[in-house]
C-alpha cells in the first residue's frame, strides 16, 4: 500500500463515522505528506483545518490509521501544505461533481478561537458534498403526503428536462426533501452514467458566487453550473434578500431551461410565501411542478421504521414500532434519530428492547412532540364549535361565506400548526382538491399578519385546541 492508498483507506474509515459535512469539509484536500517507521506527518489546506483535526479528530484519525496499518503510529501530526495533485481526493470514489464551501459556523462552535487569517471562507470552494447514494427511489417510503412529491421526482428522473422543469419540491424539516432531491441525481446517473450532475445548497450556490466574484473567477461559475444536465439547489429559502445571487441563479435557471436541463430545488415553503423573492424569479420557480411534502401518518411511520430497522440489519416488535411511530410524528429525521438510540442503547447493555426498555429512551423525544397530539377532526370540531358550526355543514359543498371562511381557517391550522400535505387536507375536508387547501393557506397566512379580530380568532382556536 503507498501512503495515497493507506490515506484514501484511513479516509474510507473516518467517512462511515461522521457526518457528510463534516467528513467533506475537514478531510477534503488532505493528504499524507510523510510516513515513515511509524510516524506520519498529515497535509492539510490551512491552519484551519490543522486546528480542526488536532483538536477534534485526532483520536478518530489515529485509531483509523493503526486499523488500516495494523501497526503501532507512533507519531501523527498536522502540517499546512499544498499538493496540487491532490486537489480533491475525496472526490475519487464520488460519480457526481458537487461544490460546497465548508460549513459557515459560530466561532464558539469550533471550541478555539481563530487566529489565522485563513480560513475556510479564503479558500477556493472546491470541496464537495456527494450525492448521498443512501438516498434512493428504493429505500424513500412513500405514504399519502408524499406519494405525489415522489411520482413528480421519478417522473422527472426518467424523463429530465421535461414537463416538471423546474420540479418544485417544498415542506417541514425532516420530511425527506433532501433526500428526495438525492434520489433524483442517483436514479439519473444510474440510467445515464455520464449526466452532468451538481448538487449544492442555497447556501453553498451564495458562497460560490460571491467567492468567484471576488476572485475574478465569474466566468468559470457561470460554466460551472450552466454546463450540467441536472442543477439540484437544496433549501433555496436562503436566498431571500440576497439580490446579486438571485440575479446570477435567474439567469443560471434561464440557461438551463432553455436549454432543457432540469432543475430540480427544495425549500421550507412555496415559492410565493419566501419572502423578499423577486417576483419574476417566483414566476420560475412556479413555472414546472410544485408539490408539497406533509408529515407521514402513522402506517407511514411505521413503514419507515421498519424499513430503517432493515437497513440496520435490526428486529424490534411490532408493538415497540408502534410505540415509537405514536410518540414520534412531527419529523422523520427524529424518527430515525430515536431509533438509532434505542438500537444502541440494547445494544451497548447487551439488553433485548421490550416496550419497558424503549419508554424511558422516548421520553426526550416526547416533550418536543406534546404540543401537535391532536388529530385534524378535533380541530375541526373545535373551530365547528368556535363558530357555531355544524360539521357536517363545515366539510359540505357549500360555499357561503359563513362556511368558506371557517373552513379555510381550518386548512390553514392543518398546514401551519399539523404540518398537514395539502392533498390530505383536501382529503379531510370533505375531498377537496389540494389547490383548494393551498389557497386557503396561502390567502390566510397573509390575512393573519394584518387583521386583528382573525388574529385573536386563531388564539383562541388554538387555546381550545390544546388544552381541552
Ligand atoms: P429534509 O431535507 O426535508 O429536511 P431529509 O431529506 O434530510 O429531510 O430527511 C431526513 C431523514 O429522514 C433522512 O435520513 C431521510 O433519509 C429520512 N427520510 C425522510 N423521508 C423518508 C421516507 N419517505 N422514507 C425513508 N426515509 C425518509
Ligand atoms: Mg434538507
Amino acid at each position: 500500500m503507498n501512503t495515497h492508498e493507506l490515506w484514501q483507506a484511513v479516509l474510507g474509515e473516518l467517512e462511515l463515522k461522521l457526518s457528510k459535512a463534516h467528513f467533506t469539509t475537514w478531510f477534503r484536500s488532505t493528504f499524507i505528506s510523510e510516513y515513515h517507521s511509524g510516524e506520519v506527518i498529515v497535509g492539510v489546506p490551512n491552519s484551519f483545518t490543522q486546528a480542526w483535526l488536532e483538536k477534534k479528530y485526532h483520536r478518530e484519525i489515529m485509531e483509523a490509521l493503526q486499523n488500516v496499518t495494523d501497526q503501532a503510529v507512533r507519531g501523527l501530526i498536522y502540517r499546512v501544505e499544498t499538493k496540487a495533485a491532490m486537489a480533491m481526493p475525496v472526490l475519487l470514489k464520488e460519480e457526481i461533481i458537487t461544490i460546497v464551501q465548508p460549513e459557515r459556523q459560530q466561532p464558539e462552535d469550533y471550541g478555539f478561537v481563530q487566529t489565522s487569517t485563513q480560513g475556510p471562507q479564503n479558500d477556493a470552494p472546491t470541496g464537495n458534498i456527494a450525492i448521498n447514494p443512501n438516498y434512493t427511489f428504493h429505500n424513500f417510503v412513500v405514504g399519502k403526503q408524499n406519494e405525489l412529491a415522489h411520482a413528480a421526482a421519478q417522473a422527472v428522473a426518467a424523463q429530465p428536462g421535461g414537463t416538471y422543469n423546474p420540479l418544485f419540491v417544498y415542506g417541514g424539516v425532516g420530511l425527506g426533501k433532501t433526500h428526495l432531491l438525492h434520489a433524483v441525481a442517483n436514479e439519473m446517473r444510474r440510467r445515464n452514467p455520464n449526466v452532468r450532475i451538481l448538487y449544492v445548497t442555497c447556501e453553498h450556490f451564495t458562497n460560490d458566487f460571491i467567492h468567484s466574484i471576488r476572485i475574478g473567477k465569474g466566468k468559470e461559475f457561470k460554466d460551472r453550473y450552466r454546463n450540467v444536465d441536472l442543477l439540484l439547489v437544496d433549501d433555496i429559502q436562503f436566498i431571500t434578500g440576497k439580490e446579486g445571487t438571485q440575479e446570477e441563479f435567474f439567469h443560471t435557471f434561464n440557461t438551463l431551461h432553455q436549454d432543457n436541463r432540469q432543475i430540480v430545488i427544495s425549500s421550507d415553503r412555496a415559492p410565493k410565501l419566501i419572502a423578499g423573492l423577486e417576483k419574476r424569479l417566483q414566476s420560475r420557480l412556479e413555472w414546472g411542478m410544485l408539490v408539497d411534502v406533509g408529515t407521514p401518518d402513522l402506517e407511514t411511520r411505521i413503514a419507515i421504521l421498519q424499513k430503517k430497522c432493515l437497513e440496520k440489519g435490526v428486529a424490534l416488535d411490532h408493538e415497540i414500532l408502534h410505540y415509537v411511530a405514536s410518540a414520534i410524528y412531527s419529523n422523520i429525521r427524529e424518527l430515525e434519530g430515536a431509533l438509532t438510540k434505542i438500537i444502541a442503547f440494547h445494544q451497548f447493555k447487551n439488553l433485548v428492547p421490550s416496550l419497558e426498555s424503549v419508554k424511558p429512551i422516548l421520553a426526550s423525544f416526547e416533550s418536543e412532540n406534546t404540543k401537535k397530539t391532536v388529530t385534524p377532526r378535533q380541530l375541526i370540531i373545535v373551530v365547528s364549535e368556535y363558530f357555531d358550526l355544524a360539521v357536517d355543514d363545515l366539510l359540505g359543498k357549500s360555499r357561503e361565506k359563513r362556511l368558506a371562511f371557517p373552513r379555510q381557517i381550518i386548512m390553514y391550522l392543518l398546514r401551519e400548526e399539523m404540518k398537514n400535505s395539502y392533498p390530505s387536507i383536501g382529503t379531510e375536508l370533505g375531498g377537496r382538491d389540494h389547490t383548494t387547501a393551498m389557497h386557503a393557506y396561502t390567502k390566510i397566512s397573509d390575512l393573519v399578519g394584518r387583521d386583528d379580530k382573525l388574529q385573536k380568532d386563531i388564539e383562541l382556536i388554538k387555546q381550545r385546541l390544546y388544552t381541552s
